[in-house]
């Protein structure tokens, strides 16, 4: 194993411990900030995407009706660029519930800047399962 491997192991298990520390209580409703949203994006980019995403170029806390957040994209076809937006409830039923989606929301992020991607959810978004198994999140739809 490369020292390289072995940082980035620890560096995993520190995370992990980390998220099953702050999701111990899963009665407690989880409140949305800006700030635990960039933490986490850090965080998640390290340890999942190997630091390959930029971040979101807006995030907004609004209600969403389908679903528990959303990577959408919006495309200029004057300039011939898009741009993504990163929308996250105000509220979740916890605080795994909030993981979960910001780091489901960053999996479509990944597909559509780094792999262009459609950002659907096929074989290439659930290739991160096991790596999100590491962490003691759940990707699913
Ligand atoms: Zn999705």
């Amino acid at each position: 194993m490369s020292t390289k491997r072995k940082i980035e192991d620890d560096y995993i298990i520190k995370v992990k411990k980390r998220i099953l520390k702050e999701t111990k209580d899963t009665e407690k409703k989880y409140v949305t900030t800006y700030k635990e949203i960039k933490k986490y994006f850090k965080i998640f980019n390290k340890s999942l995407f190997k630091e390959k995403l930029n971040t979101f170029n807006d995030v907004k806390i609004k209600r969403i009706i389908q679903g528990s957040g959303q990577c959408v994209e919006y495309l200029s076809y004057r300039k011939g660029t898009s741009f993504f937006v990163l929308e996250m409830m105000p509220k979740y039923k916890n605080k795994l519930e909030f993981l979960n989606t910001l780091a489901h929301e960053m999996v479509h992020l990944w597909q559509q800047t780094v792999m262009k991607d459609t950002g659907n959810h096929n074989r290439l978004f659930f290739s991160f399962k096991s790596k999100f198994k590491k962490l003691n999140l759940h990707l699913s739809y």
